[in-house]
């Protein structure tokens, strides 16, 4: 097993140590490493137990409110001159892709006979989505949460709260989601006889960046069927999503990389890790992070609070790397643009985070990266509900009138 440098397929296993090519890996201290081993044995366990995988679809089913459909794009495609349809993560419960991974990894955690999940949380829609899984679940739930973040997002400190969770508020280094998710890591260890934390994206330590996209693998596999059906057999000439950790992305992308469609990924351009990313360690990964000339991890910087990761997940580094899937960027102002489009013509209001990847289909349709009447597949990753009393003071200010 090579982790898909060439003979298995791409997107399987990941090489030894959770390895994708040279990203990924496993380098935390000594005191983190049997609490990975323990969740690699238990998550294999489970992934390849049927009644687990049952279980879990039963819940995303008639919990979360899959399958969600695939949306053709008429009058967004008629003003683009290439055919747009969307993949709509929107609709599950709690208003994005967020919930698969946390159901399932809810589910593991009854299943190694823990009794309360951890997270960390930026935006505080994990951490949403993560009291939400616990509530359903019955486990006790604490959420790391930075306090500058806790400021940004009360009305999500204050959901948190109603879900039955405890929000424990960071004030180590930038007070920012970095900090949490190394609160986080050091409450794991002193707890993990009856805790499981409970990570938000692609990233981190293995197996998490393995075990979170075979979680959001679902995205990707539902739409291929999808699409096959809506384009008699064909699959989509282009599939494109939104990146901050790559979850999204990599579940997407999971369910088209043995096929001819070309994967792209969007970054927010003040986020922007496979474009200004140096190679370096993180969170216990290897993987493009953006970093000062003496290697201090700086801030990210974006419109949407989502996409403020300063890396993005290992095995993106890799399909970059290895040219399988293409890394661009979009702009605040390129964003706003296509929240204000995709509302307009289709009657979608998506969250900031996914009109990054609507905002590189508006730049490029009709050129040579996108050319007219080629077909592509947006993964809509989240409703925009939360984002419109932001999006309203920046209109409001006149900046985009
Ligand atoms: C959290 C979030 C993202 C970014 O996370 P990924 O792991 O990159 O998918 C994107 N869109 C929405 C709606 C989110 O809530």
């Amino acid at each position: 097993m090579t982790g898909g440098t060439g003979d298995m397929s791409l997107m399987s296993e990941p090489g030894p140590d959770g390895r994708f090519g040279e990203f990924g890996g496993r380098f935390v201290p000594e005191s983190l490493m049997p609490a990975c081993l323990e969740l690699e044995q238990a998550f294999k366990a489970a992934w390849a137990d049927p009644e687990f995988r049952r279980e879990l679809d039963d819940l995303l089913r008639h919990y979360g409110g899959r399958p969600t459909p695939v949306t053709e794009c008429v009058r967004l495609s008629e003003k683009l001159g290439v055919r747009v349809l969307l993949k709509r993560e929107d609709l599950t419960h709690t208003g994005s892709h967020k919930l698969n991974n946390v159901i399932g990894q809810a589910l593991l955690t009854r299943r190694m006979g823990k009794s309360r999940m951890i997270a960390e949380t930026g935006a505080g829609q994990h951490g949403v989505a993560s009291a939400t899984a616990a509530a359903l679940f019955g486990l006790e739930c604490t959420v790391f949460m930075g306090e500058v973040d806790t400021k940004r997002q009360e009305l999500n400190v204050f959901r948190m709260e109603l879900l039955g969770a405890e929000v424990r508020t960071v004030t180590s280094g930038s007070r920012t989601l970095k900090d949490a998710v190394n609160e986080a890591m050091r409450e794991w260890v002193a707890t993990v006889d009856t805790t499981h934390y409970c990570l938000g994206s692609v990233m981190g330590p293995h197996p998490f960046p393995y075990m979170v996209r075979q979680l959001q693998r679902v995205v990707g596999e539902e739409a291929r069927e999808q699409c096959r059906q809506i384009l008699d057999g064909a699959d989509p000439d282009v599939v494109v999503a939104c990146i901050g950790g790559g979850s999204n992305a990599a579940g997407t992308f999971a369910g088209f990389v043995d096929t001819t469609a070309r994967l792209v990924g969007v970054e927010a351009a003040g986020g922007a890790a496979i474009a200004n990313g140096i190679p370096g360690v993180l969170h216990g990964m290897h993987s493009r992070l953006l970093q000062d000339e003496a290697g201090q991890i700086e801030e990210a910087q974006s419109i949407s609070a989502g996409l403020d990761y300063p890396g993005l997940g290992p095995e993106h580094a890799h399909l970059a790397a290895i040219g399988r899937a293409e890394y661009s960027t979009a702009n605040d102002d390129e964003v706003l643009e296509s929240f204000r489009v995709l509302s307009h013509t289709e009657g979608i209001i998506p969250a900031l985070e996914s009109a990054h990847a609507v905002a590189w289909v508006a730049r490029v349709a009709g050129t040579d990266a996108l050319p007219s009447g080629s077909t592509v597949l947006i993964t809509l990753s989240g409703r925009g509900d939360k984002d419109v009393a932001q999006v309203r003071e920046i209109f409001g200010r006149g900046e985009h009138a």
